[in-house]
């Protein structure tokens, strides 16, 4: 390292050469921090100061940063074999293979480099097989950068109910073909299929919304939406993209027992190798080319580098240590925090599913769908994550966004994060208006 690469002089130069200085509008710090090294549970930036890290690269991480394992297997297959582009590859045979036994809803899977190509591509496939052209997606929800759902994700409170375009430069065209209702609410889904069925090719899902934190659906919701789409010829399409691999090697489908006809993969999949999986059912996936008319395509589709990975990845997550360890450590975490924070008095409530917990700033309460966290105080939601950085506890500086525990976290590491929030929360200021 130079004795000029410090936190400023990196991220002024990267000012200067990328724009806004992120290569995603969404890794925007509050602070001027590049990082340099990562390992296990551990970030540490240019000036040599490290952070524990909850924030997992937006949740890939779950095995712990530079794992050795997953390393040695990219390594191997780099040795051996790095991208053939015609054909097919041993490796890409034995994930997919890996894939369908524990994916309820596989019997085929194809492969992307990331979770927007895959809800892209099941997208397409809804809509030729139904030869339909409307979506419904559900407020609260991210789905990829693509113009059919990049709507209607953290909207303000005058926005529910229209559409919430989250970029310019998107085709009215394509927005105008989706439909956006609230997350929980079966009857909203019931009513529209009923009224519009025949236009409609796919219900979308995220399963949890971990895009707004962690809501849970309620027991009936994703059973509701199986019933209803196959009543009225609706591809019913789960986005796994976080749940998969993360909750559990099937997803959350193997969970609930519901079981849709496609679903997205990507993130904890390859422990932040890049490589994502859209799976489903035979008769249906076996309508992409060459074998039916839907094209689809990707010069790195199947790179050897994400399938070694995922495969790694994959073999540590069998056991269901990996999973109960972070399980245990996150529900610690989100006990411990409730407790500091009813101790000191300060309105919390945390919710957690399997690795992931996240505080929200408000009093106790059933949180249903996206509307319920408005009642969510914004301003001390980003102060204490702002804090908790600046103690070097590092969590997506978001309001609203998870925190992920990765089998590289220890008891010490969430005891040492519980004692920091303690202090942090008891230092908040009081006057923090809600906004
Ligand atoms: N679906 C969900 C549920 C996601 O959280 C994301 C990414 N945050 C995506 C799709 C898009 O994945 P990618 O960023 O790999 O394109």
């Amino acid at each position: 390292m130079t004795a000029t690469m410090t936190n400023a002089t990196l991220v002024e130069r990267a000012r200067q050469v990328i724009p806004g200085g992120v290569n995603s509008g969404n890794r925007v710090l509050p602070w001027p921090i590049a990082f340099v090294r990562a390992e296990g549970a551990y970030l540490f930036d240019a000036d040599d100061r490290q952070y524990l890290d909850y924030h997992a690269a937006f949740g890939p991480i779950i095995l712990g940063h530079n794992h050795p394992q997953v390393n040695a297997a990219v390594a191997e297959a780099m040795s051996r074999i790095d991208i053939i582009g015609a054909g097919v590859t041993d490796l890409e045979v034995e994930l997919a293979d890996r894939l369908n036994r524990h994916i309820p809803c596989a019997e085929r899977v194809l492969l992307t480099n990331s979770g927007s190509e895959a809800t892209y591509a099941a997208l397409r496939l809804a809509r030729a097989v139904t030869g339909r052209n409307k979506i419904i997606k559900f407020q609260g929800t991210y789905h990829g950068w693509h113009d059919a759902v990049l709507m209607n994700v953290i909207s303000p409170p005058e926005k529910i109910g229209q559409h919430d375009p989250l970029s310019l430069g998107m085709l009215p065209d394509v927005i105008r073909h989706t439909i956006v209702l609230p997350f929980n609410d079966t009857e909203a889904v019931a009513d529209t299929l009923h009224r519009q069925g025949e236009e409609i090719a796919a219900v979308l899902v995220e399963v949890i919304p971990h895009n707004i934190g962690c809501v849970l659906p309620r027991p009936e919701f994703l059973q509701a939406l199986r019933d209803l789409t196959r009543q009225h010829g609706v591809m019913l399409i789960f986005d796994e993209v976080i749940t998969g691999f993360r909750h559990a090697l099937g997803g959350y489908q193997s969970i609930v027992g519901v079981t849709p006809d496609l679903a997205t993969f990507a993130k904890a999949m390859a422990n932040g190798f890049p490589i994502a999986a859209l799976a489903g059912r035979a008769e249906l996936m076996d309508r992409f080319a060459p074998g039916g008319g839907v094209f689809f395509a990707g010069t790195y589709n199947g790179h050897s580098i994400g399938v070694a990975a995922a495969l790694a990845t994959i073999a540590e997550l069998e056991s269901g240590e990996v999973h109960a360890h972070c399980f245990a450590l996150a529900q610690i975490a989100a006990d411990g925090l409730m407790q500091i924070a009813a101790e000191l008095g300060i309105p919390l409530t945390v919710a957690r599913f399997g690795s992931v917990f996240v505080p929200y700033f408000m009093e106790p309460a059933p949180i249903e769908n996206y509307t319920d966290l408005f009642r969510n105080n914004t301003a001390r939601d980003l102060w204490f994550r702002k804090t908790m950085c600046e103690h070097g506890i590092f969590m997506i500086p978001t309001a609203l966004k998870r925190n992920h525990v990765s089998a590289a976290h220890t008891r010490a590491d969430i005891d040492r994060t519980l004692e920091i929030a303690r202090q942090v929360l008891r230092a908040m200021p009081a006057d923090l208006e809600r906004s």
